[in-house]
This record gives structure tokens, C-alpha cells and sequence, in this order.
């Protein structure tokens, strides 16, 4: 993106597509509005057989990053990993919802390793109200990833409700006991609550006005993202894939440390938490 003639990078840190959705064309109207990266995070699709679910959802993830790089010129971060609902794709087929995913988090891990992915997620808890059975069962599965990505050296896509402080004190509190730096841990969707937690987490902020001014007025670091779902049937439901160019044109214009700001969230955090490099340009 170019302010006063100065070029900057744009990252978006929680993007989505489907190959049938607009896929390229999204990724072209996030570059023509300035972006340079994103995190592609991979979307459940319940239409894939309850076998192999985690093989096909990755292999097609990681495919469309790819295509991405390839076709666009495009530097792509991927997010592999359980998804909080993918717990009841399991339980409605008899399945044991709980080894499923953690085999997904295993082969999510697996695929860190390889270089196919730089995060695990988007895992964590449903953001409506479940039974506390389940709840408990899905938040034994995030344990479990908190520890896997320790002993690998990943970074965690948080998917959860609304944390309040309790809550927010609670995740970090499992991230640490697993061995896991909670500086590591992304709370994806951010509300003004993460930031006033003292735990390290990162915020990912959606790019809404409202939001991004709140994030800039704090003086702490976060990442932007559109958390863009490419679904053409509902394009309302979503920020569209230009989000976080736009709302970056904001902030330049808003807030005088806008420099400081892009630096952050735009190239040290992803670089930082995801090794992202952007090509010499
Ligand atoms: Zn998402």
C-alpha cells in the first residue's frame, strides 16, 4: 500500500476461500486495494466424508495457498487445524469426537513440520453456549493442542465466544502449563477484553472502524484481519476481502504512529510468530 508515496505492507491475519467461492478474484481485490500477505486459515466443509477429514481439508487448504503464490505472486501464511464445531461433525456420525481431533491437531502438527503450515488452528471452544460436557470434552482437545504446538514450536489460531477475564486468565493459564509461551497464542475475533488482559496473548482485531480505532488507541500490539469467508451465496455476512487495506488507509490518516502501527502488525508480529517474509520488492 502506498501513503504519501511511501510503500507499506499489509498483512490480513485471518482470511478464508473455497475454490468455488471467488477465490482468485478475492485475493485480487485485497491486492488492489494494497494487501501484500495473509493468513489463509482453513474453512470446515462438512460436505467431506467423516474419514479422512482432516487429510482432504488440509491437502485442500494447502493447495489454494499454493495456487495463490503461484498465480498472484502472493506471500501466504497457512493455518491448519481443528475447528471447535468439527466436534459435533464427529459425535452426529458416532464417532469419538475427541480422538478425531486430535488426530486432526497431530496431522495439523505433522504438516507444521513439513512447512505446509506455520499455525495450528482456528481451535478453541464454540462462541455460542453448548453443554458443559461438551464444552469440557472440546476444551480437552485445545489442551492438547497447547501441548503439541509446544513441544513443535507452533503458533496458535484461537477460535473461541467472547473471552472475559476468567476465561482469558484460564486459556493462558493452559497454554502455560503446557509449555506453551502464551506470546504464541492468537486470539482471533479480539474484543477490547484481550487487551486488557496482561497474559501476552495476541490480538487479532477485525477490521471494522470501530474496532481498529479502539486497538490503535491502546498503544499495544495486535494484527488486523477481515476474517473474509468467501461464501457467494452470503457475501453481507462478512467484511469483504479488502478489509484491512481499507482500514489501514484509515489509520494512516487517523493516527499520526501509523507507521509504528504498520510495522507491527504488518511485519514484525507475522514474521515473528510465522517466519512470513515478504520478497524484496
Ligand atoms: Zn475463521
Amino acid at each position: 500500500m502506498q501513503v504519501n508515496g511511501i510503500f507499506y505492507n499489509v498483512f490480513d491475519d485471518h482470511f478464508h476461500l473455497r475454490k468455488d467461492g471467488l477465490f482468485l478474484d478475492a485475493v485480487r481485490s485485497f491486492k488492489k486495494a494494497g494487501g501484500t500477505a495473509f493468513n489463509l486459515v482453513n474453512l470446515p466443509d462438512y460436505t467431506i466424508s467423516h474419514a479422512g477429514y482432516y487429510e482432504k481439508l488440509y491437502e485442500i487448504t494447502v493447495s489454494l495457498s499454493e495456487a495463490v503464490r503461484k498465480e498472484l505472486n502472493v506471500p501466504v501464511v497457512t493455518t491448519l487445524g481443528p475447528y471447535p464445531l468439527d466436534f459435533f461433525f464427529f459425535k452426529n456420525a458416532g464417532m469419538d469426537p475427541v480422538e478425531e481431533m486430535k488426530k486432526g491437531v497431530d496431522l495439523a502438527i505433522g504438516e507444521f513440520i513439513e512447512g505446509n503450515c506455520q499455525c495450528i488452528g482456528e481451535i478453541g471452544t464454540p462462541h455460542f453456549d453448548v453443554d458443559p460436557d461438551a464444552r469440557a470434552k472440546i476444551y480437552e482437545v485445545l489442551e492438547y493442542c497447547f501441548s503439541r504446538c509446544a513441544d513443535a514450536g507452533s503458533p496458535v489460531m484461537l477460535h473461541t465466544e467472547d473471552l472475559d477475564s476468567t476465561s482469558l486468565r484460564r486459556i493462558c493459564t493452559s497454554a502455560g502449563s503446557a509449555g506453551l509461551d502464551p506470546g504464541r497464542v492468537i486470539k482471533h475475533h479480539a474484543t477490547s477484553e484481550v487487551f486488557r488482559n496482561d497474559c501476552c496473548i495476541i490480538p487479532s482485531v477485525p477490521a471494522s472502524r470501530s474496532a481498529v480505532r479502539d486497538a490503535c488507541s491502546t498503544g499495544k500490539p495486535f494484527m488486523l484481519e477481515s476474517d473474509y469467508v468467501d461464501d457467494r451465496q452470503h457475501p453481507q455476512r462478512v467484511l469483504p476481502p479488502d478489509s484491512v487495506p481499507k482500514r489501514s488507509l484509515m489509520i494512516s490518516q487517523e493516527f499520526p504512529n501509523y507507521e509504528e502501527i504498520f510495522a507491527q502488525a504488518f511485519v514484525e508480529l507475522p514474521e515473528r510468530l510465522y517466519g512470513l517474509e515478504y520478497k524484496t520488492l
